[in-house]
């Protein structure tokens, strides 16, 4: 049956294929815009300054200054660098941080973003904005942050070392798998995280097997994609707010906590709702959990909170912290339970469920 349902598509562009970043001219102008401002780390600098070279006139210059978490000092100065090179659109080239920086400047200006991402993260095709200021990381949904395009270009994507393409796969596959029980989930997005779920499980093994597959890369991006459109969609619960605790608190790097948590927090959830998290054990042949952590464990993925300089004693404020505020979730969070799976992430334990 059926059940009742609201359903928001979220506007944007979406242009896929390998080659497809060479557009990005053509869509500038169709934005009605003529001096982007190309946004990266400095990691990702030299493919900046060679995408802008690239634009040429369109080009208003690079601010390759983009930092994990969107920090509130460095959007300031990106702004200024925008006023002073008269930028009228944003060129985003990376990962999530360079996303969140173009969605900073966009809700301060409410000028137009290309993104051309190069992980899995998936914030390109979300209206979720997390910045830090003083510390403090604070989320908002917003229209104005959503890129009006995206061109996804899976050749930028075969550099993408193995360790990061992993724990970047399975934090996109968070994304799919909690859409699964949402709150408010919908059969548009449920079948986009079950198809986005069947692209990672065929694509990380083949990358982390050959880096350089092009099919692989084009898997993982478009399962990537898919991902990310399903967190926009839908409201995130349990595995979202205990990665959020952990990276906000404890510092944890993003993609590798979402990866070792992933395969806990449903099992958790598996026990309250087995008939909607039915298809994650049908794609990884076991119980959720089981059968998410076999696969991480097959692909190389970190797999111990304590390998990310979490220590046993922080973990009775982590699930203090991960129980404070009451938010929705499909089982009950109970603090003796939620005590216990992290115990288990930090060692590195299988899941029963
Ligand atoms: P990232 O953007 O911080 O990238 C990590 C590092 O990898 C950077 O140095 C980057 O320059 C480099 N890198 C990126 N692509 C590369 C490539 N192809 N080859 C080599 N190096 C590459 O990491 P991320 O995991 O993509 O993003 C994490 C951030 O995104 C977090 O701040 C997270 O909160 C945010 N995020 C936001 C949303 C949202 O909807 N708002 C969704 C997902 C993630």
């Amino acid at each position: 049956m059926t059940r009742a349902f609201v359903y928001t598509a979220r506007p944007s562009t979406v242009v896929f294929g390998p080659g497809r970043s060479a557009e990005a001219s053509g869509w500038i102008e169709r934005l009605g815009c003529a001096r982007a401002l190309v946004l990266s780390t400095p990691q990702q600098s030299g493919e900046a300054e060679a995408l802008a070279g690239r634009l040429g006139p369109l080009a208003a210059g690079v601010f390759a200054g983009a930092a994990m978490h969107t920090p509130v000092e460095v959007t300031e100065k990106a702004l200024a660098a925008a006023r002073n090179a008269g930028a009228d659109c944003f060129v985003a080239l990376g990962g999530g941080s360079t996303t969140g920086l173009g969605k900073a400047l966009a809700l301060r200006t409410d000028l137009p973003q290309i993104v051309i991402p190069t992980t899995y993260a998936g914030s390109e095709v979300t209206d979720i904005l997390g910045q830090t200021e003083g510390g403090k990381k604070t989320t908002l949904r917003d229209t104005k942050v959503l890129p009006e395009v995206v061109l996804y270009d899976p050749e930028l994507t075969l550099g993408l070392p193995v360790g990061m393409s992993v724990t970047s796969g399975l934090n996109a596959m968070a994304h799919a798998a909690e859409g699964l029980y949402a709150q408010d989930r919908n059969p548009v997005a449920s079948l986009m995280a079950v198809e986005a779920l069947r692209a990672l499980k065929r694509a990380l093994p083949a990358i982390v097997a050959h880096p350089r597959d092009a099919d692989a890369r084009a898997d993982a991006l478009y399962g990537a994609w898919l991902c990310g459109t399903v967190l926009g969609n839908v409201g995130m619960a349990l595995h979202h707010k205990i990665c959020h605790v952990l990276g906000g608190s404890f510092d944890t790097p993003h993609a590798e906590t979402h990866a070792i948590m992933l395969p806990h927090t449903i099992a958790y959830n598996a026990a309250a709702v087995p008939e909607l998290l039915a298809p994650v054990g049908e794609i990884f042949g076991d119980r959720p959990g089981a059968g998410l952590w076999d696969f991480a464990a097959s692909i190389g993925a970190p797999r111990a909170m304590r390998d990310l300089g979490l220590t046993e004693g922080d973990l009775d404020r982590a699930a203090d912290l991960a129980t404070a505020n009451p938010y929705w979730n499909p089982r009950p969070i109970e603090r003796g339970g939620i005590r216990s799976l992290l115990q288990d992430a930090w060692e590195g334990r299988r899941p029963a469920a």
